[in-house]
């Protein structure tokens, strides 16, 4: 059982000693001595002194993973064999749940009861998943004549580079890794600089489940460096990436200048949430407008960040929304009773608080928030709600990654799906209305990946995951992510 009051959260960080060096061809690899110094957004005290992988630490990783792919057992072990090795992975994750989870509180802020709750119940089930998926996907032999056989199979791509945001440091990792492993291919992950230490540690796991040497590589490191390295090295041959579009943009140069690697990109969202007046039950609906935007502190890609609100409702959704604002508890990730951390790093600090000022400027009207909390230690920020915000303002069309709330209204339907498809982004809507036939209608008329009806943020593994436009390509989760990992190869016998 997990430790269940701050005093024993904080007794059990004082004790934790992380690991620091890559994991590569499953042994531990200091790299040339570069070190980079791990921040933690709570006391902004340092954390941790961890390697810093420059382009030779890329080489060995991928090298590691290139070996155990061409030559190791785990591309030529039976997908019931993968299937078994992934299940132990998960196992050994859920072992090590505390620990895991009070390493991603420390490195970038989330309330250890979520880290504990819902990000390592995601990533467990992840692993699991792909753990349980891997020998129950066919391939196809279609029809033929009588004189010849058609096959229609999947093969592992190769070496996969993983590429990674600090949001959710384990699940995404998660999201490529099962799903790669699974198909028989073998992974370098490069997590955020933000977060190395979780996902360190999950390396180390992998290795103990049983995956062969090589078949799981971890390095630390900054994207610009190590991140550089990965999409631009010609033994690489797939990318897997999720983090912001601007560096998704990076990831598609990189391969046009290098091998053409397959290139998947799981990137950033402005997601609209659309309350229409025979909503089934406004105050879930606003309940739910206002979690989505404040959980982990609003660093979700599918943030409903723009609330539209049908204006003979507005006043009342958005008192409620403001309400729950004023009450949130911030504090000390390691607190249970807190409900939003801190920001996760100083960077994005600033980056939020510009946003903020922006929307001010542009002469929207702040409901709530919009402060740093100086009386508290770390990156503390208020839950922000602006309203009057019309389409041409920055936080109508910025993506913020943090907790600000940009509520816009409409008269229509017609105008509500235009406000909501006018994003260059198109990751995630949310829709509230009573009426089937609307609910299906407006669904379909919304470019976005994922549509939530009377609810937000809900769905399981079985369910794709990825985005229209700008948000991205390819698809996270259920049996569509294997695509992602695999060649379809057609072998035609004549008889
Ligand atoms: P980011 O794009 O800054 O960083 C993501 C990863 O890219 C990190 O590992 C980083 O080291 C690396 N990187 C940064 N600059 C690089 C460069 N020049 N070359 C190569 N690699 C580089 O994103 P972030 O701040 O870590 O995460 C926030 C972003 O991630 C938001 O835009 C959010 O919407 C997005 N996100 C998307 C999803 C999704 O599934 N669509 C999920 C979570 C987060």
């Amino acid at each position: 059982m997990p430790p269940t009051t701050h005093a024993e959260w904080l007794s059990l960080a004082a004790s934790l000693v992380p690991p620091v060096q890559h994991l590569v061809g499953g042994a531990d690899d200091p790299g040339g001595g570069a070190v980079f110094p791990l921040v933690s957004p709570r006391d902004g005290s340092v954390l941790a002194e961890v390697a810093d992988a420059g382009p030779a630490e890329v080489d060995r990783a991928v090298a590691a993973a290139r070996r155990a792919f061409d030559h190791g057992p785990w591309p030529r072990l039976s997908p019931a064999e993968r299937g078994a090795v992934l299940r132990r992975f998960a196992d050994l994750v859920e072992e090590h749940r505390t620990e895991l989870a009070l390493l991603i509180s420390l490195e970038m802020g989330k309330p250890v009861t979520e880290a504990y709750e819902i990000e390592l119940r995601t990533t467990i089930n992840t692993l699991r998943y792909y753990g349980e998926l891997a020998d129950k996907v066919h391939d196809e032999s279609p029809r033929t004549g009588s004189d010849a056989l058609a096959l229609v199979t999947r093969e592992p791509i190769g070496v996969v580079a993983a590429v990674t945001p600090w949001n959710f440091p384990l699940t995404l990792a998660s999201w490529k890794i099962a799903p790669a492993l699974a198909a028989g291919c073998t992974v370098v992950l490069k997590p955020s600089e933000q977060t190395p230490l979780s996902a360190l540690r999950l390396g180390r796991l992998g290795a103990e489940a049983g995956l062969p040497d090589g078949a799981l590589n971890v390095i630390a490191g900054q994207g610009p460096v190590a991140g550089r390295a990965l999409g631009l090295h010609p033994e690489v041959d797939v990318l897997a990436f999720t983090g912001s579009t601007a560096v998704g943009r990076h990831y598609l140069r990189y391969a046009a200048d290098s091998n053409l690697k397959r290139v998947w990109l799981e990137l950033g969202g402005k997601s609209p949430n659309i309350v229409l007046p025979d909503a089934p039950d406004l105050d879930t609906a606003a309940a739910t407008a206002a979690w989505g935007i404040f959980f982990n502190s609003g660093a979700m890609c599918t943030a409903p960040s723009r609330l539209l609100v049908h204006s003979s409702i507005a006043e009342r959704v958005v008192d409620a929304v403001v309400e729950r604002a004023r009450t949130l508890s911030v504090g000390d990730p390691l607190d249970p009773a807190t409900e939003m951390g801190p920001i996760a790093s100083a960077l994005q600090f600033d980056s939020i608080q510009k946003h903020i000022a922006a929307a001010r400027e542009d002469g929207a009207r702040l409901r709530a928030g919009g402060h740093t909390l100086p009386d508290q230690d770390g990156f503390h920020l208020q839950p922000t709600v602006f309203d009057r915000v019309v389409p041409g303002m920055r936080l109508a069309r910025d993506e913020v990654f943090g907790p600000v709330l940009a509520v816009l209204t409409f008269d229509t339907v017609d105008e509500a799906v235009a406000l909501a498809n006018d994003s260059e982004y198109g990751l995630a809507a949310g829709l509230w209305t009573a009426d089937l036939s609307t609910a299906h209608q407006v669904a379909r008329r919304l470019q976005a990946g994922t549509v939530w009806v009377n609810c937000y943020e809900e769905g399981g593994l079985n369910v794709p995951f990825g985005g229209y436009k700008q948000s991205g390509n390819g698809r996270d989760k259920s049996a569509h992510a294997l695509e992602k990992f695999t060649e379809l190869k057609t072998t035609w016998i004549q008889l």
